[in-house]
């Protein structure tokens, strides 16, 4: 065998014996909550279509519209022919929502992150991360060659022991997190981070991919209760919620200027289809008109966590936490007989010892499936 086979195999094997090993399902989704696998159809509560959005007319037709009179592909990056005219677009629609003065729309969340990071931070600077916080925000960490320290989850208090102990020796530094946390459906204490960040001179950088859409009347997790928390830099995606794809930064005028000009997945990267961009401008509009719509998520996952005794749901993700990755695998295809579709959720994308079945609720879930989905998650997931 060729060693570099023999490496690739070496690896597959060893995940095997660990029962880490993935694979890709074909899945057909035919409208926002139902899903067919192996000719099988299964209510999905593992897409992360909060609004059910990918599936609405209001999105396929702009989308359709925007191929139609842009083409199928953007042709270039953005800082040459790939910026079409839907960006500003959008880019004016997401800075109203999150009330700051710009935004910028990368490809993907993941590229957002890897790309927004090393702007602001470098070799001599320091980064303090929620250790919950996501894997690509970490990846962004990573290639900003700066300081990288995690905190504890949620633990403002040693976020500021870290800060007092690290800050002086750096020129910069960003406090990290997630505000929704996509594997636990907590949220972050924003307004003490905001806190914080400023009593070190740090910047705070918020990860809204589960909370745009669904949280804060549709704003996201900076506009909880009444408080609005100005976050200098509230990244997010457009992937989920809003039903299309891409990821946005907002931020500052001369914040979102730089970025333009140097956020590398956006300078060498591709510009996103122009379908994307309209279908996600139709998704916020469709939003701010239906406020009411944007908050059911949250609503049916508070009924499911209250019908299960469970703490409350803050998100439309609510995790039940296993244990061993092979039992959240088996506790998966149980559900998978029941008509379920609940993927398990394994190291490394969660602490190893608290693999789980991460349940996320849509707008459209019918109430007397969230609750025959609790009853056997009573009876027959939690019992054992
Ligand atoms: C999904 C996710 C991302 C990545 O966004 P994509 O648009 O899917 O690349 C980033 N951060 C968090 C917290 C996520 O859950």
């Amino acid at each position: 065998m060729h060693s570099l086979d023999a490496f690739a195999q070496e690896k597959l094997d060893a995940l095997d014996r660990r029962g880490l090993r993935r694979g890709l399902v074909d899945t057909f989704r035919e409208d926002g909550i139902w899903v067919e696998r192996g000719g099988k159809r299964l209510l999905s509560f593992s897409c992360n279509d909060y609004l059910n959005l990918t599936q609405h007319p209001a999105l396929k037709e702009a989308a359709k519209t925007a191929i139609d009179r842009y083409g199928a592909g953007s042709g270039a990056s953005r800082l040459i022919t790939g910026n079409h005219p839907l960006y500003a677009e959008l880019e004016e629609r997401l800075a109203q929502v999150k009330q700051t003065e710009a935004a910028i729309v990368f490809g993907s969340g993941y590229l957002a992150n890897s790309g927004i990071i090393p702007v602001l931070i470098g070799p001599e600077g320091l980064i303090v991360i929620d250790e919950l916080a996501h894997a690509c925000l970490f990846s962004g960490s990573q290639l900003s060659r700066g300081k990288v320290i995690t905190f504890r989850h949620n633990d403002v208090a040693h976020a500021r022991e870290l800060l007092t102990t690290h800050r002086a020796a750096h020129d910069h530094a960003l406090v990290v997190t997630d505000g929704v946390f996509s594997m636990d459906g907590d949220l972050a204490p924003l307004d003490d981070l905001l806190t914080l960040a400023n009593d070190h001179d740090a910047w705070l950088m918020t990860d809204d991919a589960h909370g745009i859409g669904v949280i804060g009347g549709g704003r996201g997790s900076s506009f909880i209760g009444n408080a609005h928390v100005p976050i200098p830099l509230q990244m997010g995606t457009l992937s989920k919620a809003i039903g299309a794809y891409g990821g946005y930064l907002c931020a500052s005028a001369p914040v979102i200027e730089l970025m333009r000009n140097r956020a590398r997945t956006l300078v060498y990267s591709t510009g996103l289809p122009p379908s994307a961009v309209a279908a996600a401008i139709a998704a916020l509009d469709l939003i701010e008109r239906e406020p009411d719509y944007a908050a059911l998520p949250v609503k049916k996952a508070k009924a499911f966590t209250a019908m299960l005794g469970l703490p409350e749901a803050q998100s439309p993700i609510v995790p039940i936490v296993i244990g061993e990755a092979d039992d959240a695998v088996a506790a998966s295809r149980l559900l998978i007989e029941e008509g379920f579709l609940a993927a398990p959720i394994r190291p490394p994308t969660v602490p190893a010892g608290t693999a789980r079945l991460r349940l996320t609720f849509t707008a459209q879930h019918p109430m007397d499936e969230i609750e025959r989905l609790a009853a056997i998650v009573r009876e027959r997931v939690l019992v054992s």
